[in-house]
């Protein structure tokens, strides 16, 4: 969309250079026209790039909270009997999400998943992060540079294995994620890396499409309780 943009432009500045060309062969009510004509053609662009640009992060957290989802009660809203837990996940899934464990690097489902789409967490579907903010960090683990609502993120000070580290978990269903790093590429420098064992992908055909998945978690998860 940027080439586009600078296309324009070019076109634009390019016009102003041979105006005096122009002027004679469309005569000035033509020439008139014709730039109103790059000038609306410019703010279709402008409205096509906003739609580029769609941030899923910015979309989820203008949305309210599902009226299920309280946050504020310092319990996990979905709770689970160990059965139903069992029930639901697969012994890795288990192992992963319900007692802190970690997957094997490279020799899981969604390290090198370039697919365009959702991630959910494993053990309540809500949609903890996007593939537009995936990254290739190397280390065999699915890597994102942002979750995709804060919120829905819990953060807790890991000092296990002797290492001081930042585990991450579902806040919706207390499922463990992984865990987030300084070092990461992007404007917020985070890396979280995450363990597929704990996600689930849902692809979509576009970011529009994600964003609409999301909204839909936070808006049909409170149209069900009306
Ligand atoms: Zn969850």
């Amino acid at each position: 969309m940027f080439s586009l943009k600078k296309c324009l432009q070019s076109l634009k500045g390019g016009l102003g250079g041979s105006w005096k060309f122009l002027l004679p062969a469309l005569g000035l009510s033509g020439f008139i026209l014709m730039l109103g004509a790059v000038d609306k053609m410019d703010s279709r662009i402008e409205e096509k790039c906003e739609v580029l640009q769609v941030d899923v992060s910015a979309c989820a957290s203008a949305c309210a909270m599902p009226s299920h989802v309280d946050l504020s009660s310092g319990n996990f809203p979905i709770q689970r009997s160990e059965a139903e837990w069992r029930a639901r996940l697969t012994e890795l899934q288990y192992k992963v999400a319900r007692e802190q464990g970690t997957e094997r690097p490279f020799q899981n489902l969604y390290h090198d998943n370039k697919a365009i789409g959702l991630y959910r967490c494993i053990g309540c579907a809500t949609p903890l992060f996007s593939s537009t903010d995936k990254f290739d960090s190397g280390t065999g683990w699915p890597s994102f540079s942002k979750p995709i609502d804060a919120r829905t993120l819990g953060e807790h000070r890991d000092e296990s294995y002797g290492m001081i580290r930042t585990e991450v978990h579902c806040a919706v269903c207390g499922s463990h994620q992984g865990h987030v790093f300084p070092d990461g590429p992007g404007p917020s420098g985070l890396r979280y890396c995450i363990n597929s064992a704990s996600l689930e992908f849902e692809p979509a055909d576009s970011v529009e499409a994600i964003v609409e998945l999301v909204q839909q978690w936070y808006g049909a998860s409170a149209a069900k309780d009306r």
